[in-house]
């Protein structure tokens, strides 16, 4: 998937989660064999993103010597990219459920989460991250801001900057999120602090890709420890490849607007808004949004209500334009064409 896209540090595919160091992961054995103890629990389901699937057998094969003979432990096989995307079959059917890689998007007895740390040290990209800010002497704010994976060490990195002379500024964004400083893919409400540059740290470009498109008045410098690198985020190729799928869907007549059935992506006022305006608009269920599963839809354009990234990322691989809410505005002319910003997502379920 991501070698044919335009973006492949932003594919979903490369969310930061498959990391080029070794590391050893905490998977927080003891607290799941402690839930299936006191549940007496005889069905077990594992959920892994993407680029840790390929751990889960190891995880199952701990937790079964762990755990009586009776125990089934069964791993998810659908997709999941994020807290959004929980396996609700699997979580239904399984007397405990634990899901890893991501922090809550909202707190519930039913999921067990294990956030997965990264133990990737932070201070050495940090210091080399110096050369790029602008100085503390001529711009004393910066907004501080990173992954779920990486917060372990937020205050570590907090600590650091303040040491350097600046003042940092931090937020916890919206109930989507869970901690402060944390942002998603989809969401930077965390970013909305008073400065005019924010440092992200953390691995790829997918989320301070998304953080520079929803904040442009700001400068988005990315201090990535796993690759080892520090970088200024650029949108304007982002932006082009934006304006140009709007432009493309501008004449269409036949549009397809799709409602993701996965329990944190679903946006169904958004999508009956949408419907309820236009009679040459179809509203389409899926959970997985991909182009495969839209090739046979005769439509002139697509526009999702699901995960924005979908749309921004992985456009170009669709073979119609795909939108997101706000640039279908602009395509059937609600909205002028320089309202055109970075679709987010807030709130949970
Ligand atoms: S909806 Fe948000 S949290 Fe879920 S996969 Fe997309 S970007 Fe990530």
């Amino acid at each position: 998937m991501s070698n044919e896209s335009a973006y492949s540090e932003g594919d979903l595919r490369n969310t930061g989660m498959a990391l080029k160091h070794d590391r050893e992961w905490d998977y927080e054995l003891e607290r799941i064999v402690d839930a299936i103890e006191e549940r007496d629990a005889e069905t077990v389901g594992l959920q892994f993103p993407e680029g840790l699937k390929r751990r889960g057998p190891k995880v199952a094969d701990d937790l079964r010597e762990l755990t009586d003979e009776g125990t089934t432990i069964m791993l998810s096989g659908q997709p999941c990219y994020g807290a959004c995307d929980l396996d609700t079959y699997l979580m239904k059917r399984t007397d405990v459920f634990v899901h890893f890689g991501h922090s809550p998007m909202k707190n519930t007895d039913k999921v067990i989460y294990v956030p997965l740390f990264s133990n990737v040290e932070i201070r050495p990209i940090m210091e080399e991250s110096l050369d790029t800010l602008a100085p503390p002497e001529e711009t004393p704010g910066v907004g501080l801001v990173t992954t779920a994976q990486h917060m372990n060490r937020f205050d570590e990195m907090r600590e650091f900057l303040e040491g350097e002379g600046y003042e940092v500024h931090t937020r916890r964004g919206d109930d989507r999120l869970t901690h402060e400083g944390q942002v998603l893919g989809c969401n930077y409400a965390s970013a909305d602090v008073e400065a005019d540059q924010i440092l992200y740290v953390g691995g790829g470009k997918f989320h301070p890709l998304g953080l520079a498109m929803e904040h442009p008045e700001k400068t988005v410098v990315i201090a990535d420890p796993v690759n080892n690198v520090v970088t200024v985020a650029d949108t304007e190729k982002f932006m082009k490849q934006r304006y140009g799928a709007v432009h493309r869907a501008m004449d269409a007549e036949k549009w397809g607007v799709i409602f993701c059935t996965k329990i944190g992506q679903g946006r169904w006022e958004t999508a009956q808004e949408i419907i309820a305006d236009n009679d040459d608009a179809y509203l389409i269920t899926m959970d997985e949004v991909t182009p495969d599963r839209l090739q046979n839809f005769d439509m002139d354009a697509f526009v999702n209500t699901g995960c924005p990234r979908i749309t921004t990322d992985d456009g170009p691989r669709f073979h119609k334009p795909m939108l997101t809410p706000g640039e279908y505005e602009i395509a059937v002319g609600n909205e002028p064409l320089d309202s055109l910003e970075f679709d987010t997502f807030h709130g949970t379920w």
